[in-house]
Parts: structure tokens; C-alpha cells; sequence
């Protein structure tokens, strides 16, 4: 990895040169929530001024910029006996400025299943393609238990990573085009000091660390207590909203739907995001619903996020970011089912 530094004046400068060729978005306060606290998303930057770099959390995840909620997979002409089908996924050139490790860890992990796996999904592979990463470190919040899942650094899927420094930004490159920009905005070589102050920097951010979540036999767990009443305690309180699905940075369940005009002369293909706790996601043909109950599919939400994905990429797919947790207004957090599976085994 290499590593340069940059002054925030120059970071300004880099900011807004790349906003003269491509979209940039960033984090940008939008309200203030029940609490008084504030809002923030994701959106476009027309201006500099607007990124709020000491951003908390979004309270939905930058995954939706490469998996919608909704999106056109093709569209079709039909005359007659003849039809024409138009697949596209072009992408505008983009940056993402400001995204947390765990995000980046979160697109880690679901390149595995979009870019990696026997069917890539090329909607997916354009867009990320198409986008620079930009991200950066934060001290964490209260509930946050990336630490817990190995999630809260990050080494790759990035082309640049800052580190606040004081009157500069430690960056660490992670691609070619991320070596170009830094470069091109005076990026600085890395003095002893700024070593310094980069180490000091990670020390603080280290010792932030209040939440944890012990995952260590959690995947054994999912097996053993199949049947635990963990289960119905906490799906019982689920009113299979799907909400801590939409939120997620690593949820990646999806429905498929075809919308015929009235003419019947065209036709679209939509995907959008779906959710395992939602009430009809295991229903089939014939009004047969494999999980008809919430403590059923919850229990199955949480044996994709840490027992099946293990199992196929030796990592959890949770992230930590709690986002799930805080969405939920039936208060089920992955550290409050969690801890009461490691509790029940231990009973
Ligand atoms: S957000 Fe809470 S209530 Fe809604 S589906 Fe998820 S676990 Fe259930
Ligand atoms: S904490 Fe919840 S929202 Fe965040 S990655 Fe884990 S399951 Fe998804």
C-alpha cells in the first residue's frame, strides 16, 4: 500500500476538480431526527461546502448506489410475431466521497456475490466499475460493533482512504486512478510526523470501541440452538417490516417484476431490493409459504448474515454498522439476539 498526505486546502481543490467531470456525492446533513440529532445522505454535491465530513452515520447505506431499490433490467418492443429487448448499464463516471470502512468492507463482500461468484451480475459490476471510493475514518459511535467482525479497517476496495490529521488528511492509495488524483491535487510524501500523528489518530479511534459483539462460535451456534427459543423471543416482537433489510449495507435479497404497458407493445424488466423478514418472501406457487412465521424468517435473516455466508466466504456478512438496530422499532439489534444466543448456550 502506499501512502501520501494531503492538506485539507488541497483536498477542497480535489474535491472540486472532480466535480467538473464527473457526479460526486457525499454525506450531507438533510433534518434532525426525533432525538434533535442530525440526518444525513448520501446525495450529489453541487458545492464543496456541502460535504459534512464529520458525519455520524446515514441512516441508509451507500449500497444503494450500485443496488438500487429499484431498477430496469431491460426493456422490450414487441410487434406482432417480432420483439426487441434493450439491456443497458452504462454509468456515468462517479466518486463517492466519505465512505466509512465498514461500508467498504460492505461492498468487499458483496463483490464476492456480484463480481466473483458463477453468474456476475453485470448492473452491479458497471456501476462499481464506474465509481471511485473515497472513504474515510471515524472514531466510532455507541452501538457501532464493526470491530467485532473485522470490519472497522479496511485495505482494500477503495482507491483512496483518509485519515483525519489535523491540518491534513493521511491517505492511503489503493488503485491507479487513485494514485492519479492524489497526484494531480498535490499529494504530499509522508514526513515522520504526520506518521506520528496517523498513529496517534488510529490509537484514538481504537480506544472508542464501547459495543462488542462475540461472533466467535456464533456459526456453530446457529446449528446447535436451531430450535432455541431465541428464536421466538425476538421474532415474535418482528412486525416483518423488512426495514433492517433496506437499511443494511450487505442485504442483497431481490424480487423480479414484469410491467406490460396497456398497448402490450412494451415491456420493462424491474428488479428491487426485497426483504427475507417480509411475509411473502418464501411464498411459491399455490399460496405455499415455506416461512410463514416472523420468528422463522428472522432466524433465517441472521443464518445468512452469520452461518451461511461463513460458510461460503469464511466471513460473516454483517459488518457491524447497526443500522438494522437502529431502524428497528421493535428494538432487535444483531448484539441483542446475538448476546442472548451466547447466553443461551452458556444457560
Ligand atoms: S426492522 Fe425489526 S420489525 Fe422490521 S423486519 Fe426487521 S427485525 Fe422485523
Ligand atoms: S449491523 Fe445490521 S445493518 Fe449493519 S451490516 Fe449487520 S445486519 Fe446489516
Amino acid at each position: 500500500m502506499l501512502y501520501k498526505t494531503i492538506t485539507k486546502e488541497n483536498f477542497r481543490r480535489m474535491i472540486e476538480g472532480l466535480m467538473e467531470d464527473n457526479d460526486v456525492f457525499g454525506p450531507k446533513w438533510r433534518d434532525r431526527d426525533k432525538n434533535g440529532d442530525k440526518v444525513y445522505r448520501f446525495l450529489k454535491l453541487n458545492d464543496f461546502d456541502e460535504l459534512q465530513m464529520d458525519y455520524t452515520r446515514t441512516y441508509s447505506s451507500p449500497k444503494n448506489f450500485f443496488i438500487p431499490f429499484k431498477e430496469t433490467l431491460s426493456t422490450y418492443d414487441l410487434a406482432e410475431t417480432e420483439w426487441d429487448q434493450q439491456i443497458r448499464y452504462t454509468v456515468h463516471p462517479r466518486v463517492i466521497v466519505g465512505m466509512r470502512a465498514c461500508d467498504i468492507n460492505a461492498l468487499r463482500k458483496l463483490d464476492e456475490v456480484m463480481v466473483k461468484s458463477a453468474f456476475p451480475n453485470p448492473y452491479y459490476f458497471a456501476r462499481r466499475r464506474n465509481t471511485v471510493i473515497i472513504g474515510l475514518d471515524h472514531e466510532p459511535l455507541e452501538d457501532c460493533f464493526c470491530r467485532s467482525v473485522n470490519a472497522d479497517v479496511v485495505f482494500k476496495g477503495f482507491d483512496l482512504f483518509l485519515t483525519d490529521i489535523g491540518a491534513k488528511y493521511f491517505v492511503a492509495i489503493g488503485s491507479d486512478t487513485g494514485y492519479r488524483i492524489v497526484d494531480r491535487f498535490g499529494g504530499e510524501e509522508v514526513s515522520e510526523a504526520d506518521q506520528d500523528a496517523f498513529k496517534s489518530m488510529k490509537k484514538r479511534i481504537e480506544s472508542k470501541f464501547k459495543t462488542q459483539v462475540d461472533v466467535t462460535i456464533v456459526p456453530e451456534l446457529m446449528d446447535l440452538e436451531f430450535e432455541s427459543e431465541v428464536w421466538e423471543r425476538w421474532g415474535d416482537k418482528c412486525m416483518s417490516c423488512g426495514s433492517c433489510a433496506m437499511v443494511c449495507p450487505t442485504c442483497y435479497c431481490y424480487g423480479v417484476e414484469e410491467d406490460v404497458d396497456l398497448s402490450f407493445t412494451h415491456a420493462a424488466k424491474q428488479r428491487f431490493l426485497y426483504s427475507c423478514n417480509l411475509i411473502d418472501f418464501a411464498m411459491v406457487a399455490g399460496d405455499h409459504n415455506f416461512r410463514p412465521e416472523p420468528h422463522i424468517r428472522l432466524k433465517y435473516r441472521y443464518y445468512h448474515q452469520f452461518r451461511g455466508f461463513v460458510e461460503a466466504f469464511n466471513q460473516s456478512l454483517c459488518v457491524g454498522c447497526n443500522r438494522c438496530g437502529v431502524a428497528c422499532l421493535a428494538g432487535i439489534s444483531p448484539k441483542a439476539v446475538i448476546d442472548d444466543l451466547n447466553e443461551t448456550e452458556q444457560r
